[in-house]
């Protein structure tokens, strides 16, 4: 077993072949080999309409996975905004363990929160309705019931919106706000955030009381660009990946 704990979020695969999928590929079969556990904090995927649909279409990203939860190392994920449909039968397909959102961990000897993010854009109201709404488990159980080409159709529909919603708001109201942050790290009582989302990447310190607290932002994937956020006894440090 490795010495260190690896995050990533926001790779954002599509469904289309893309380098992206080729380095996440070589990512687990290479430096996700040597740690300790991996935590995926959403938006791996661009599109998931459903376990039946995504474990098809992301057939190599499932037989990858599939290979390191084998190789005996723990893989986390929480779900993103594009992914929130990953389900059990993703979960029984690749080894990986689907956590609650947010969770804290005991990670190294620091009490740290781990987030995909969405959660703390509290000034998007409009993006915090339709996140309440969309995860409701009844909503879900009725989306999962449409046949395959009205998911899509709909999936895409929701796509096309926040794209339009994202070129027409404010680029603050997109980020996290502070309030929600620094309330985030009182009632959980922790030291440490770790999320990504805002495809904002940045260390950012607080001063909560006297306690010095610090908040990790991971960054989004692009070829050329892709990296990790390494955690271990010594601190964390953010690594590239090749891709
Ligand atoms: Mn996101």
């Amino acid at each position: 077993m490795g010495s260190a704990t690896l995050f990533i979020s926001d790779l954002h695969l599509p469904v289309a072949a893309s380098p992206l999928r080729d380095a996440f590929a070589r990512f687990l079969a290479g430096p996700a080999r040597q740690a300790r556990a991996l935590y995926i904090l959403g938006d791996l995927f661009e599109v998931w309409i459903g376990d039946d649909a995504g474990l098809s279409e992301y057939s190599v990203e499932r037989a990858c996975l599939r290979a390191l939860t084998g190789a005996g190392v723990p893989v986390y994920f929480q779900h993103g905004n594009r992914d929130f449909l990953v389900g059990r039968d993703f979960a029984a397909a690749t080894g990986v363990r689907i956590l609650a959102d947010p969770l804290k961990l005991d990670l190294h000897g620091v009490p740290t929160l781990i987030s995909h993010g969405d959660l703390y854009c509290t000034d998007d109201v409009r993006y915090q309705r339709w996140r309440a709404f969309s995860r409701r488990p009844a909503v879900q159980a009725v989306y999962r019931t449409l046949p395959l080409s009205w998911r899509d159709r709909i999936a895409g529909g929701v796509r096309a919106d926040s794209a339009a919603h994202k070129r027409a708001t404010a680029i603050d109201i997109m980020d996290v706000n502070d309030g929600a942050i620094r309330g985030a790290f009182r009632e959980h009582g922790v030291t440490r955030m770790i999320h990504g989302h805002t495809h904002r990447p940045a260390t950012h310190e607080y001063d909560l009381g006297g306690r010095p607290c610090r908040r990790f932002v991971l960054a989004d994937w692009h070829p050329g660009r892709c990296e990790a956020l390494h955690v271990d006894d010594a601190g964390v440090q953010r690594i590239p990946i090749a891709s």
